[in-house]
């Protein structure tokens, strides 16, 4: 077994239909990316899974779907329109682009995060460490100058700077906005938490490493609200919480790790914040953050609105802006962890080779796989199969060719588990069980086929 180079990994991901260049057959559009037959339903069963652990099974937790585009006020009172922005710098001799926090951190091999820095202080590291250009070597580089990350658009005909309009460029906002409406409705007791799947789009300066960072990606955001003096009680929760749902996913612990920002890499609302980091095919990079953001945006949207967003306590009867505990993971960057993690090329025990994808069951794009032996003599009766599985997890079918080749597809896309249609298929509704990993066969009757899956594919 050995570890697959990223470039193995997008071919692997295009080949077998899970990731495909976006726009291809007008020659791409960078850093865009479609996800096929298999990477939609890969992508559809990490966002139930979240869903499950964050919200499902978490009796403080309720969920929100709310707009992309929010009035342009929420941006200004939450600092996005001033300060949401990367540090841009311009090698003059190549005319490439990249952010100086990065040049930093790369040059350093991670060992200095220059997030928070001023200007000068990344100009003065640059100089005296004399860090080059990643593309050409030079040293001669522009000032620098903060870009801000947002996609900026315009709303209805008229074209002006009222009709200014963003696309968001996190989902938690959304959540802020409608912290009262939820707390009302629902009628929550604080501590409560509010969490949502979705899109956000960032005009990143240098986006790459295949789905890592990108300008539209999905987000699993949770913001959890509690009592002033508790945040970081909860704050360590949530990591426990989440560092435990990854392993869940069957991320092994050994290649991932709790990076705590130090004091002065804090954000100014933060008095708390850990990346949990992946280790990718480049190595360590952030794949979820989790931040301690005091009472910052109650308060700044509190201003900005005008409105009471005071919560009132009934247990001792004060009132105060609940704390914010905010895990935020990207759907895309624990899409590749869970590839990375699951990709196997394996020799079997007869010499012969076969890509096992080793995933989860319950994470796999199909649970079961139909497969008459002989399309001719069991086609109908697998067919009928397919029809009385599929209702109940998602099944794929396939005819065509050799019936080893057709179980080496399968291993090679993850599904856990493939039925085969024999002679005594059709004679007895006996059939032939295969799992992907151990590739032991057992028989089962139809009517044990359900309960039996249901066990396997639970998490
Ligand atoms: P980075 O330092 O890598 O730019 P960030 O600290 O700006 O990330 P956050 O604002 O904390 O990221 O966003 C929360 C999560 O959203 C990240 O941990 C990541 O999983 C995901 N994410 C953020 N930006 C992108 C992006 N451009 N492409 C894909 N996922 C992203």
């Amino acid at each position: 077994m050995r570890t697959i180079t990223m470039e193995e990994l997008m071919n692997y991901a295009k080949n077998y239909g899970f990731v495909y260049q976006g726009s291809e057959i007008y020659g791409g559009l960078a850093n865009t990316w479609d996800y096929g037959p298999l990477g939609v339903l890969l992508k559809q069963n990490i966002k139930t899974s979240w869903w499950k652990k964050f919200i499902q099974e978490n009796r403080l937790n309720v969920g929100l779907d709310s707009s992309i585009l929010l009035n342009p006020k929420t941006w200004e009172a939450s600092g996005h329109i001033g300060g949401f922005s990367d540090p841009l710098i311009d090698c003059k001799a190549c005319n490439t682009r990249h952010r100086a926090d990065k040049l930093i951190e790369d040059a350093s091999h991670g060992e200095i995060i220059a997030d928070g820095w001023s200007n000068e202080q990344m100009v003065d590291y640059m100089t005296k460490h004399h860090i080059t250009c990643p593309n050409c070597d030079s040293e001669d580089f522009t000032d620098i100058r903060q870009f801000n990350l947002m996609f900026k658009t315009s709303q209805g005909v008229i074209e002006d700077s009222h009709s200014d309009i963003y696309l968001r460029p996190e989902t938690a906002q959304g959540i802020f906005l409608n912290f009262k409406n939820i707390q009302r409705s629902s009628r929550l007791k604080v501590p409560f938490g509010i969490g949502q799947v979705g899109k956000s789009f960032r005009n990143e300066i240098t986006p790459g490493n295949f789905i890592f960072r990108t300008r539209e990606f999905e987000q699993l955001e949770l913001e959890f609200f509690c009592k002033p003096n508790t945040e970081l009680e909860w704050f360590d929760y949530w990591k426990n919480y989440s560092f435990n749902f990854l392993k869940t996913l069957g991320i092994n612990s050994k290649n991932i790790r709790m990076r705590d920002h130090k004091k002065a890499q804090l954000s100014h609302y933060s008095n708390a914040t850990t990346d949990i980091e992946y280790h990718y095919a480049w190595g360590f990079d952030e794949l979820w953050g989790i931040a301690s953001r005091t009472d910052y945006d109650l308060k700044q949207h509190q201003t900005f609105s005008s409105q009471n967003l005071m919560y009132h306590d009934p247990d001792d009867n004060t009132k105060y802006l609940p704390y914010v505990i905010e895990p935020s993971l990207g759907v895309e960057r624990l899409f590749l962890a869970i590839l990375n993690e699951a990709y196997k090329d394996e020799i079997l025990d007869d010499g012969e080779t076969r890509i096992n994808l080793q995933i989860a069951p319950f994470l796999a794009p199909y649970s079961v796989a139909v497969l008459p032996l002989i399309k001719k003599y069991h086609g109908d009766k697998a067919k009928e199969m397919f029809d009385f599985l599929s209702s109940n997890f998602s099944t794929t079918y396939d005819e065509r060719g050799k019936i080893g080749k057709r179980y080496r597809r399968q291993d090679a896309i993850g599904t856990p588990f493939v039925l085969t249609v024999d002679d005594d298929g059709v004679r007895d509704e006996a059939f032939t069980l295969r799992e992907r990993d151990s590739m032991e066969q057992i028989t089962l009757k139809k009517d044990e086929l359900i309960p039996y899956l249901n066990k396997k594919l639970q998490y």
